[in-house]
């Protein structure tokens, strides 16, 4: 496995791969990898033939009042998880090997970006777009992996892909939880015990969301209701940011829970703001 730090480095990996006919996958991170990022990187294993993964806590998608600073930062340990998973290569840039000076160009998705997630971040999807844009241009994949942990972020990617299209297959893998039910997140090693056994009730809220939309198929309020209700008994520590239903295509709101319908909520425990959602097919 080789690690690079430049752009040249990467490029000249990549290109003699992708010229002897390889199917090349990259998985974008942040780092301080767990099971959840190893499941992405398996995947891209599986369907590639050449695997790239980047580690870059990329400070235009935080806000200056966000936790950039505090963001865990593991290299050597995330080198040693890729390096055992096969891994070819690993891009870790320093900030001003990606932002060498102030940028004047950025890759927004309008609406998507201005919904859930976007009203309490409104730069976030914005940094994360362009930063995306920037991984595809420097590694040129075939196809590029992302978790349905982060559903807004897969659903703006592949909206980008269209419309500037970028000759990429988006690949979205399934969210990986710990056995709580709890999604695996960097950001769960914020939470002291206490709170992150409170965390898995995101998970439980959601499920009892599910089992409602089933059983009954009543309107979108009484579920977000019946939510906010498991929520405020098994996690009283959590701010809750949003709980919606939405279309999982444009993420508009969803009132008949007859139809394909994603829960998606937000809640925060202190600094950490932790994000889940479940998908509840047609029943
Ligand atoms: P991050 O390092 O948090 O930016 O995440 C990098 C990629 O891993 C994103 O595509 C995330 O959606 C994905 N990811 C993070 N946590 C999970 C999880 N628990 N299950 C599946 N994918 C995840």
């Amino acid at each position: 496995m080789n690690a690079a730090r430049k752009i040249e480095e990467v490029r000249s990996l990549v290109g003699p791969a992708r010229q002897s006919g390889k199917l090349i996958g990259l998985v974008p991170t942040m780092g301080a990898l767990h099971r959840g990022h190893f499941s992405l990187i398996e995947a891209a294993g599986a369907d590639c033939d050449f695997v790239v993964v980047s580690i870059f806590v990329n400070p235009t998608q935080f806000a200056p009042n966000e936790d950039l600073a505090k963001y865990p930062r593991r290299l050597e340990q995330d080198l040693a998880g890729c390096r055992a998973r096969g891994v070819d290569v690993v891009f870790a840039p320093e900030p001003e090997t990606m932002y060498p000076d102030e940028p004047l160009t950025e890759v927004r998705v309008k609406g998507l970006s201005e919904t859930l997630c976007g009203r309490s971040r409104p730069t976030h999807f914005t940094g994360v777009a362009t930063v995306v844009t920037k991984l595809f241009n420097i590694v040129q994949p075939d196809r590029a992996y992302f978790g349905a942990k982060d559903f807004q972020q897969a659903v703006i990617i592949r909206r980008m892909v269209r419309d500037l299209n970028f000759p990429v297959d988006i690949v979205v893998c399934p969210t990986v939880r710990e056995e709580s039910g709890l999604a695996m997140s960097s950001r769960n090693d914020y939470l002291p015990a206490d709170q992150r056994r409170q965390a898995a009730a995101l998970a439980g809220a959601l499920r009892a969301g599910e089992e409602m939309i089933r059983r009954e198929h009543p309107p979108a309020g009484e579920v977000i209701s019946a939510i906010r209700v498991h929520l405020a008994e098994h996690a009283p520590d959590g701010m809750i940011d949003y709980v919606q239903t939405v279309d999982p295509e444009d993420l508009a709101d969803v009132e008949n829970t007859g139809e394909r319908v994603l829960i998606v909520l937000a809640v925060r425990f202190g600094g950490a703001r932790l994000i889940d959602n479940l998908l509840v097919e047609k029943s």
